[in-house]
């Protein structure tokens, strides 16, 4: 088999990618490689404002893509091995297939804890088949351990229910790979369980239509933002969830103990033993190369293809975007990359547009303004949360000052200001402040006259910059 573009992988970077592909190269054929019988699509695009936007990501059968563009074909099968002498790559049932660009979108694994291995007792959550076996194993357990400060642990704290949580965080505060110390404490009153969220009450019935896979395919792609909407995530407790927090701690090791009503026992670095039924391990994600290749991709520490400003990786007529590459570009002050839904689909998107570029031997693609300032749309422990910017600082050295505003269990806003210029910002709740943030951000207008009241509740600031 030929194509002018192959594309690797069916979750969000890689079917952007095709999608983007087939919009600006309608003559040429584009394969999409998936492992999955299920693809991911995004669907809903919002834009909230210039850089923000949100969107929801449907599991769809791959015929949704192939009747929407004529010159896609996506094969089922996993990357085996790339020759980047003769242009082919080889996948599943030894198909060959040649290539004059290849797009690598294989994604990531979850960074499982190593007591992990061979332990049926812990789990990691990534696609539709691990929720499915950690649902079944939380419906028979009084009492999880849930290991991880990121937002998968953090959601799934606040989502279980009927069960006896204990939350082990390496971090002083929770939810630290999103939010500073104040905002956690803002979210403290959101773990007590007795208090009923609305949206913590039965699942709401899914209106949108959904694919089964077929068994004798590979599991997907990473889970989409509503993920928890179709499962009962509720343990074997007739209470309603309660939260301990294990705080600068981290799992020591984890022993089989049958003497105990509890089937294992958990050992922290602290000392802390935890008897529990079950270990969610939700710990991060890492790329892996499980294919040969005949020339080595520059890879960065963590195992990512290293991709320059046009996505291209170290190997000719080879890119890559979402979860598997690492931004190997300078990357511009008030962007930075993290493994986020948003960014695959940027990435995606882009990749495409430079491998068309090239094709058409373009000589100056513009990068993409998507990189110029880091945002991010999600929701934790019930609140709707915006990250704008160096929202934590980072990059700054600790060198700015930090303005802010809560009310409590109703907002929180976060202000980042070096030398009197808004630099990122933490938006928790309906503040409304996004798109005056992002225009201050970009615009790096000095606010040092300003600065009394950028978070007065009684100034309108969209007013007062308009
Ligand atoms: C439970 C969970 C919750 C998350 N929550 C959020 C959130 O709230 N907000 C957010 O922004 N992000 C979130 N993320 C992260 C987000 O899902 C990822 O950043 C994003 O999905 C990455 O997209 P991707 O296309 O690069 O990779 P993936 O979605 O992992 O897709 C990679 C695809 O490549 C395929 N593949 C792998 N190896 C091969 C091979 N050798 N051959 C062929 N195909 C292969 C896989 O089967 C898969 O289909 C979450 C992730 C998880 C797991």
């Amino acid at each position: 088999m030929e194509a002018t573009f192959v594309i690797v992988g069916g979750g969000i970077a890689g079917v952007s990618c095709a999608e983007t592909l087939a919009y600006y190269e309608p003559n040429e054929s584009i394969i999409l490689i998936s492992e999955s019988s299920l693809i991911k699509t995004v669907t809903n695009l919002l834009a909230i404002t210039q850089s923000i936007t949100s969107f929801n990501i449907e599991e769809t059968t791959t015929n949704s893509l192939t009747n929407k563009y004529q010159n896609v074909n996506v094969l089922n099968g996993s990357l085996l091995e790339i020759n980047d002498v003769e242009n082919f790559i080889i996948i599943s049932k030894n198909i060959k297939i040649n290539y004059k660009y290849l797009c690598l979108c294989y994604g990531a694994k979850p960074k499982l804890i190593p007591q992990a291995k061979n332990n049926p007792f812990v789990v990691g959550i990534r696609d539709t088949d691990s929720v499915d076996v950690f649902a079944e194993k939380l419906a028979k357990s009084k009492k999880v351990v849930i290991v991880g400060n990121g937002g998968i642990a953090s959601e799934l704290v606040y989502k279980i229910q009927n069960t006896e949580i204990e939350w082990v965080i390496k971090d002083n505060h929770i939810t630290a790979t999103f939010v500073d110390p104040g905002a956690s404490e803002f979210f403290q009153p959101s773990l007590k369980k007795d208090q009923k969220q609305p949206d913590l009450l039965e699942p709401i019935p899914n209106k949108r239509m959904r694919y089964e896979e077929d068994a004798t395919y590979k599991s997907g792609a990473a889970l989409g933002p509503d993920w928890y909407k179709h499962f009962q995530i509720k343990g074997a407790c007739e209470l309603p969830s309660s939260v301990k927090i294990h705080y600068k701690s981290e799992v020591f090791d984890i022993l089989n103990d049958d003497s105990s009503e509890y089937p294992i026992k958990v050992i922290l670095t602290t000392g802390d033993e935890i008897y529990c039924n079950l270990v969610v391990s939700a710990t991060g994600v890492e790329p892996k190369i499980e294919f040969k290749t005949n020339t080595n991709f520059k890879l960065s520490p963590s195992n990512e293809i290293i991709v320059n400003e046009t996505m291209k990786s170290s190997i000719p007529n080879i890119y890559a975007a979402g979860d598997c590459c690492s931004a190997g570009w300078e990357h511009s002050k008030h962007w930075f990359p993290m493994k986020l839904w948003t960014q695959a689909r940027q990435m995606g998107n882009y990749a495409a547009k430079c491998m068309s570029g090239d094709f058409n031997k373009e000589e100056v693609i513009l990068q993409d303004f998507c990189f110029e300032l880091f945002t991010h749309t999600t929701r934790l422990f019930g609140y709707k949360v915006i990250l704008l910017g160096l929202y934590n600082g980072q990059k700054l050295d600790n060198n700015y000052e930090i303005l802010f505003r809560m009310t409590k269990e109703h907002e929180y806003a976060k202000f980042i200001l070096q030398d009197g210029r808004l630099q990122g910002a933490v938006l928790i709740g309906d503040t409304d402040l996004e798109e005056t943030v992002e225009n201050l951000i970009l615009s790096q207008l000095d606010l040092s006259p300003y600065k009394e009241d950028l978070l007065n509740p009684d100034v309108d600031i969209e007013d007062y910059f308009d």
